[in-house]
């Protein structure tokens, strides 16, 4: 056994420089060692349960200019959309009835004024009262996210996208922040939202102690939810030359997550789906507990390319949650619905 894996699964903490070294130290051993100690842990909160959330993909209209994603606002070929507010009430109920008690709305900053977001909140509310809503809709600033929670919006979603501030400023352009992203994460937290920060692996300028640092601001942070899946070049973006980040990586740093917060809700992404058929599957096996199918309506999800080659964009909401259930039944887990709170 790695002593430094050993002594994250006892003491889930490590220094800075050990866990630098542990993402140094990854092989295929140690990541089959990672896998079976992630489980141990999970096993007795979660079982073989995996939480699934309906994703809606609510607008690509985006103020931002994140230098890896395919909806910034310099991308001229972007084909822009907002979806109305009963599109994304209707592409709910259908959830709703395919047995979904989660509902995560995402989109560009600016695919929704505040007004609407509240009001569109108060509506599935209404109609939904026994699902949680989860947004993930950027920056704002601090009383917006507190009109969000009061509106009756339970979860959100905000990656950190890296702790290594000069990394973060790589991957930004200047009029965003380290400071202000952070800001927000904690500004969620205090009003009293459950709390989803994250980030891609293999995204350009990362290094071993980037995500060392990464691994620490969770460790610290201790949020309810952690997205992370694997860069993936977009066409017409300036990074769009640079390779996809490596899918065991992403599986390795699961596991890692998983002993550092053995409660958290982990999510195997779509990303991670894209750069490997059995992705989703693999991301559970390695310590993910969630997966988040889309319920965009079909015409839309092409649109929303936040990088190439994005999987499920021809099917159906019903397709893609059999599709995921049956994946999961495979490798002997089961989807669970009910609204996936994470067990304290
Ligand atoms: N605008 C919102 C939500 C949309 S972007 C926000 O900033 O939070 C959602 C996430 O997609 C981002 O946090 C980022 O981590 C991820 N993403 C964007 N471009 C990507 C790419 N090229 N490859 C992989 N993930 C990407």
């Amino acid at each position: 056994m790695n002593k430094l894996l050993g002594q994250l699964f006892e003491r889930h903490t490590l220094s800075l420089s050990e866990y630098e070294q542990l993402i140094l130290a990854q092989t295929p051993t140690l990541l089959e060692q990672a896998a079976q100690l992630a489980e141990t842990v999970r096993a007795p909160i979660y079982g073989k349960d995996v939480y699934v959330r309906g994703l809606v993909e609510i607008g690509n209209v985006c103020r931002n200019d994140c230098l890896y994603c395919g909806i910034r606002r310099s991308n001229q070929k972007c084909d822009r959309y907002r979806l109305s507010p009963q599109e994304i009430l209707d592409c709910c109920d259908e959830g709703y009835t395919l047995g979904f008690r989660t509902f995560v709305l995402q989109g560009g900053e600016g695919a929704m004024d505040i007004e609407t977001v509240c009001q569109l909140v108060r509506a599935l509310k209404a109609a939904h009262p026994d699902c949680a809503i989860t947004l993930s809709l950027g920056e704002w600033p601090r009383h917006d996210y507190q009109k969000m929670f009061d509106a009756g919006a339970d979860r959100y979603l905000l990656r950190h996208e890296t702790a290594d501030i000069s990394q973060y400023c790589f991957l930004h352009p200047r009029e965003m922040s380290y400071r202000n992203r952070m800001r927000c994460l904690f500004n969620l937290k205090e009003i009293g939202f459950q709390v989803g920060c994250g980030f891609m692996v293999g995204a350009p300028g990362q290094t071993p102690l980037a995500l060392a640092k990464s691994l620490k601001f969770i460790e610290k942070f201790q949020p309810d939810m952690c997205g992370i899946g694997p860069f993936i070049p977009q066409k017409d973006t300036p990074f769009g030359a640079h390779p996809a980040g490596q899918t065991e990586q992403v599986l390795f740093l699961l596991s890692i997550i998983r002993l550092i917060q053995p409660n958290i809700l982990l999510p195997a992404t779509t990303a991670l789906g894209t750069v490997d058929p059995s992705g989703r599957e693999r991301g559970i096996l390695a310590g993910a507990n969630v997966v988040m199918p889309n319920l965009s309506p079909t015409a839309v999800r092409k649109k929303y390319a936040l990088y190439d080659n994005k999987i499920c964009t021809e099917d159906e909401s019903a397709q893609c949650r059999d599709c995921l259930s049956r994946r999961m039944k495979r490798i002997g887990f089961s989807i669970v619905t009910h609204r996936g709170d994470i067990k304290k």
